[in-house]
Order: structure tokens, then C-alpha cells, then sequence
């Protein structure tokens, strides 16, 4: 619409919101499995090699926050996904709560022994 400024997510994700490796970040990646298409382009990007491909019984191994609490928030992940599949979320509390239950995946794996 004419006169508004258009907000990009750049502007949204900023890495000023990085915390110290080791600290409770102030946002962290919503990773949305089913919207996942395998690339790697998340895990290639985050600093602190925290998120794997894994397999969740998919048709291919997906993106999963496997090393959680290395996360600092800094948001590369997100930027690095052109699927949408990752948001940063506020909510870290919760987050980190799904990250714990489901530490190596959401969903049993018949290969992964
Ligand atoms: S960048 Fe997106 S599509 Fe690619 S592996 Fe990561 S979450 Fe999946
Ligand atoms: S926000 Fe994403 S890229 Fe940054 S440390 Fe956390 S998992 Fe890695």
C-alpha cells in the first residue's frame, strides 16, 4: 500500500537479538517438519552447527534443532530457508520445551539405530 514501508524479513530477524553461546536466546527456530524439504540450507547456515537433518519417517531426512541449547537466537536458519519452514519465535520457553521432548526428532525413526 502506498506510504507504508515494506518490512522484509531482515528487518524482523536481527542478529543484535544474538545471545551469548550458552545463554537462554530471546528468540528461537520454529522448525515446521512438514513444510521441510531436506536441503540443508538451515544446517549449512547456523554458526553453532546445531541443526541436523534427521530421519523422521518422511520421504526424505528433515531439519531438526538437535543441538538446542548451543542456539543463540542469531536467526540464519530462518533466513536461509526460502521454504518458510523455519520462523523465529519469542516464545523460547516453549520452544525449548519441544526441542527437550523430542531431542533427535519429532517422530520415531526406523533407521536411525
Ligand atoms: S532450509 Fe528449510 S527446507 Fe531446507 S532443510 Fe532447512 S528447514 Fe528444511
Ligand atoms: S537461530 Fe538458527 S542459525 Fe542461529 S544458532 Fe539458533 S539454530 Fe543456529
Amino acid at each position: 500500500m502506498a506510504g507504508e514501508k515494506e518490512i522484509k524479513l531482515s528487518d524482523v530477524i536481527t542478529e543484535d537479538e544474538c545471545s551469548e553461546p550458552g545463554k537462554k536466546p530471546k528468540q528461537m527456530p520454529w522448525i515446521m517438519v512438514g513444510m521441510c524439504e531436506g536441503c540443508t540450507d538451515c544446517s549449512d547456515a547456523c554458526p553453532q552447527k546445531g541443526i541436523k537433518l534427521v530421519n523422521m519417517d518422511r520421504k526424505m531426512p528433515n531439519a531438526w534443532l538437535v543441538e538446542f541449547r548451543a542456539c543463540t537466537g542469531c536467526g540464519k536458519c530462518a533466513k536461509a530457508c526460502i521454504w518458510g519452514a523455519i520462523q523465529m519465535t519469542s516464545f523460547v520457553d516453549w520452544a525449548l520445551e519441544r526441542y527437550e521432548k523430542y531431542e533427535g526428532g519429532p517422530y520415531p525413526s526406523k533407521y536411525d539405530d
